[in-house]
């Protein structure tokens, strides 16, 4: 069935990102694949990363970690939340790593599998998930692939970042694992200091610019196009959309999209969102309505019913024009989209 609305999403450019992450981290990177790939398809993601030469890929739960399915010999999929009461029986039939985030987990994980591997997370000061550094005794006996731990706020330049780097380095003498990890997206950002043996970037491989570091680095990966269902015009003094927020000065040209606030293009856009028709920019006019948005269209006039118009969706700038967070724009992307990988 046809879809009048469509996200293409570049592998290259996904692969190209994943690997100036690496680059920039100079130590071997991971991916977080949790969240369906950000929204942008999990298993698709792992495929055109891995032929990159990723070979660690994270995801959130074990019903994740099961949706990817089989993952080459030579890869291994983390599951960041580790082994919940409810996943014994996922965690014995999975080929996944747990992360051991408390003393429940390391308890439950030392009953039904003491002697596989297992990663570790350790609270450097995000006070989410992990162990305390004083907890660390409870760790005897395990087999510890990778040590982790987390930043809370690698995108600000906040007095915590280098604290929790100090808390890790303590941490990393402390206890013996095979390999330690701290940095995501914003933390390879911010120096190799705190690289460690392994990072784990997601948000910047699908094209989010967490720090000034990334800007002109990091390419866009997601594009959102949506058909034209109507052409009209608004009459000056008349408005246009819901709530009556957008009145014309003088006639305007309108083009009305198929694609709304159902899809993920939410209301934060409402006359501050902007379109391309080709080299054109059109500006969002008026709210978005649940399936549909109106562009002034004034500068292309040989826009019609049926042409595809893209949304500016470049994750910096629609953050920029919506209010919401580059992980809110990708992962709340709506189901109605025809997907592509090109
Ligand atoms: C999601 C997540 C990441 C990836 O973070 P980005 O900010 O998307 O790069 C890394 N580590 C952990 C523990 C995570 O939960």
């Amino acid at each position: 069935m046809h879809q009048p609305l469509r996200l293409t999403i570049d592998a290259s450019a996904l692969q190209s990102n994943w690997r100036w992450l690496q680059e920039r981290a100079g130590v071997p990177a991971g991916a977080a694949v949790k969240a369906n790939g950000y929204g942008l398809g999990a298993r698709d993601a792992l495929d055109a990363l891995y032929d990159a030469g990723c070979r660690t890929f994270f995801v959130s739960t074990y019903a994740e970690a099961t949706a990817l399915g089989d993952v080459p010999e030579d890869s291994s999929v983390v599951v960041l939340h580790g082994p919940g009461p409810d996943d014994v029986q996922a965690a014995l039939n999975s080929q996944a790593r747990p992360v051991l985030n408390s003393p429940d987990q390391v308890a439950r994980w030392k009953e039904i599998a003491p002697d596989r591997a297992c990663d570790v997370m350790i609270d450097t000061g995000i006070n989410r998930l992990g162990l305390r550094p004083e907890q660390s005794e409870l760790l005897a006996g395990l087999s510890i692939d990778t040590l982790h731990s987390h930043l809370a706020c690698g995108d600000e330049n906040c007095p915590l970042n280098v604290m929790q780097l100090e808390r890790f380095r303590a941490v990393v003498g402390a206890i013996s694992a095979k390999r330690y990890a701290l940095a995501n997206s914003a933390g390879i950002c911010l120096g190799r200091d705190y690289s460690f043996d392994l990072v784990r970037p997601g948000l910047s491989i699908y094209g989010g610019v967490p720090r000034a570091e990334a800007e002109g680095q990091i390419g866009q990966v997601a594009r959102i196009e949506a058909q034209i269902v109507q052409r009209r015009t608004i009459h000056a003094g008349e408005s246009c959309g819901y709530g009556a927020t957008f009145t014309a000065d003088e006639d305007t040209q309108a083009a009305i999209l198929n694609i709304g606030y159902a899809d993920g293009y939410l209301r934060g856009f409402s006359s501050r969102g902007m379109a391309f028709a080709g080299e054109i920019t059109l500006p969002v006019i008026g709210r978005v309505s649940m399936d549909l948005i109106a562009v002034g269209c004034d500068a292309a006039p040989d826009l019609k019913e049926g042409d595809w118009v893209e949304l500016d969706y470049a994750l910096p700038d629609a953050a920029h024009q919506s209010g919401l967070s580059q992980y809110e724009l990708l992962t709340t992307l709506g189901s109605r989209f025809a997907r592509r990988w090109v």
